[in-house]
C-alpha cells in the first residue's frame, strides 16, 4: 500500500500544476459541498486496510484541517469533509494518496468484499480478483461512468446485480452479470456468464470495456447501451470480440 502511495506522487504534482477554478478541483477529487467547502476522497481498494498507520495518518490530517467529518463512502472509500478551498491541496500532499475516480465517466469503483480471505461464506477469492481489476481498470475513461463490484458468493454484498459489470462467487467458479445500475431508472443486470475462471472474468471484462469505448454514444450506461442493441446482440459481440 505505501510502495503504491510513493509512486503516485508525480501524477499528484502534475495535478497541483492546475489553479482553483472549479474544474481545477474537480482534477484534484474535490467536490463541493452544501455549505461552500470541499470534500475528497482517497482511493482504498476494496476498502481494505492494512496499513494501520495510514489510517491514524488519515486521521490526524482531518483534524489539522478541521474537517467536519470522515465519512465511509458506499465506494468502500473514506472521505473528508469539509475542507477549505485553499486547503486542498495541503491535505493530498501530506497524505500522499491517489483520489477516487468519484466523478466524470469513467469505471468510479471497483468494489470487492473480503471473500475467502476473510468471510467464513465465501467461495471465490474476490478480494484477489478484485484487486486486479482495481489495478487495471479504476478511473479508466468510458462513455459513460461504470462501476464494477465482485462478490464472494451469492448473498451479493458488493450488488453486482445492480452494477454495470458483476461477478459472483459459486463454487463452481463466477457468474458474470452485466448491465445493471441504480440511479432514478434501476435496472438488474443480465446473466452474462457462468461457471468462470477469475481469468476468463477479467477476459471478459477486457472486451466487454474495449467494446463499450468503441460503440456506445456519451453518457449511456452499460444497460442502457445492452437494451439499445439487445442483449443476445451485445453477448455475440462480446464474446467474439477481439481487445485491440
Ligand atoms: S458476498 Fe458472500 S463472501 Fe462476500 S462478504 Fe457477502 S457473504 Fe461474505
Amino acid at each position: 500500500m505505501l510502495e503504491e502511495q510513493r509512486n503516485t506522487s508525480t501524477k499528484m504534482d502534475e495535478r497541483f500544476q492546475h489553479g482553483n477554478t472549479d474544474e481545477d478541483m474537480m482534477a484534484k477529487g474535490a467536490i463541493i459541498q452544501r455549505d461552500g467547502t470541499y470534500a475528497i476522497a482517497p482511493h482504498i481498494a476494496g476498502g481494505v486496510i492494512t496499513d494501520f498507520n495510514m489510517l491514524r495518518k488519515m486521521a490526524d490530517v482531518a483534524e489539522k484541517y478541521g474537517c467536519a467529518a470522515m465519512k465511509v463512502t458506499s465506494s468502500q472509500r473514506i472521505a473528508f469533509v469539509g475542507l477549505q478551498k485553499e486547503d486542498v491541496d495541503s491535505v493530498w500532499n501530506e497524505l500522499a494518496m491517489e483520489p477516487g475516480a468519484a466523478v466524470g465517466l469513467c469505471v468510479r469503483s471497483v468494489k470487492f468484499c473480503p471473500g475467502t480471505t476473510f468471510c467464513r461464506l465465501g467461495q471465490q477469492d474476490s478480494m484477489g480478483l478484485g484487486s486486479r481489476l482495481d489495478k487495471k481498470f479504476h478511473g479508466m475513461n468510458l462513455p459513460s461512468k461504470f462501476k464494477i463490484g465482485i462478490s464472494g458468493c451469492s448473498n451479493m454484498c458488493m450488488d453486482s446485480m445492480q452494477i454495470d459489470f458483476g461477478a459472483v462467487g459459486t463454487p463452481k467458479g463466477y457468474k458474470i452479470y452485466v448491465g445493471g445500475n441504480g440511479g432514478r431508472k434501476p435496472r438488474l443486470g443480465d446473466l452474462l456468464a457462468e461457471e468462470q475462471t477469475p481469468e476468463q472474468v477479467e477476459e471478459t471484462l477486457d472486451k466487454i470495456i474495449d467494446y463499450y469505448k468503441a460503440s456506445a454514444k456519451t453518457n449511456e450506461r452499460l444497460g442502457r447501451f445492452i437494451d439499445r442493441i439487445g442483449l443476445e446482440n451485445f453477448k455475440e459481440e462480446v464474446l467474439s470480440h477481439q481487445v485491440h
